[in-house]
């Protein structure tokens, strides 16, 4: 390998793991559409190229953190497939519907390359600091050659099984967190009207039959947890738009498989609603203030 990585999305997720790539010593060869973008990756020490198939140009690995499936599968139908070199590896870092994943993966072994899922967790902070956690989906080897790569951005890889794997793992997570989330919410917003008081349901909960990451890790309501986004007004963390659109994922998915997940669906309507409110940006777990504003009608 000459140690050649494409790289097409280089936004909030994307710039930082770029950079990691080249501070692991990889020629990172990228595109975006958006300008600062590119300036920010420049900075960075990446060569910025004209447009996604220059980039792709003699790359080993090509990686794309783009916003959605369509914007995978038109950037890879749209000339970065037939410009990398036979056999090089397609690793798709962004979060996508199932079904366009498999997709995509299938337009790149058609074009004689090789391709993996793997999306990711950890947010923009494990993006700058190299710590997110992939879950990938893809043939053993595959996956094998893709390992010291995703090592430069992430601390833990998953490999969760075929083509899709990862996305079904994603969603499959963020379902349960946003559910768990607004389960934890309800449950503060019930002590507090039964007069029961925040630290006394955390002190019991927490370590009781009711802890999970949202109440001890991300706790709702500020005091708790001291490091929870409560505490600085829902500031930072995972934004409610990007839980929506996970959320609106994992409903395609609840769809194709005919399934009812009655809780999975009021959570993905929960988040969705929140998210055309002025909340959109916070951290989902200010869904507890919704929760309250509707008990209070
Ligand atoms: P972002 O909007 O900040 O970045 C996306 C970038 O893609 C933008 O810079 C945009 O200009 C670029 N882009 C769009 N279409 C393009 C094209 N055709 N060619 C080249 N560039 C193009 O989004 P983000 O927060 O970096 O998220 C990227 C992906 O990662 C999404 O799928 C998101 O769901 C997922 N994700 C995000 C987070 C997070 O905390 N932000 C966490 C986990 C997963």
């Amino acid at each position: 390998a000459s140690g050649v990585i494409a790289f097409i999305g280089l936004g909030n997720m994307g710039g930082p793991m770029a950079a990691n790539l080249v501070r692991a010593g990889y020629r990172v060869q990228a595109f975006d559409l958006a300008e600062p973008a590119l300036a920010a990756a420049r900075d960075a020490g990446v060569t910025v190229a004209t447009d996604a198939g220059e980039a792709a140009r003699g790359a080993d690995v090509v990686i794309t953190m783009l916003p959605a499936g369509r914007h995978v599968l038109s950037t890879y139908s749209g000339g970065l497939l037939d410009a990398a070199p036979a056999g090089a590896l397609f690793i798709d870092c962004s979060t996508i519907d199932v079904a366009d994943a498999r997709k995509a993966v299938e337009a790149a072994h058609a074009a004689g390359k090789r391709a993996l899922d793997a999306p990711v967790s950890g947010g923009t902070t494990g993006a700058t600091n190299g710590t997110l956690t992939f879950m990938v989906g893809g043939a053993d080897a595959d996956v094998d050659a893709a390992r010291p790569v995703l090592e430069a951005m992430g601390r833990k890889i998953v490999h969760c099984g075929g083509s899709g794997a990862g996305q079904a793992a994603k969603l499959c997570n963020n379902m349960l967190l946003g559910i768990q989330m607004i389960g934890v919410a309800e449950a503060f917003v019930l002590a507090e009207s039964l007069g029961l008081s925040q630290e006394a349901l955390f002190e019991v909960s927490s370590t009781a039959t009711g802890q999970c990451w949202a109440l001890n890790t991300n706790c709702p309501v500020p005091g708790p947890v001291p490091t929870s986004p409560a505490n600085r007004d829902y500031q930072g963390g995972f934004a409610v738009a990007l839980m929506a659109k996970d959320l609106g994922l994992a409903t395609t998915a609840l769809d194709a498989g005919g399934l009812g997940s009655p809780l999975g669906r009021l959570a993905a309507q929960v988040y969705g609603d929140l998210a055309t409110t002025d909340r959109a940006g916070q951290d989902f777990s200010t869904v507890i203030n919704v929760l309250r504003e509707r008990t209070a009608t």
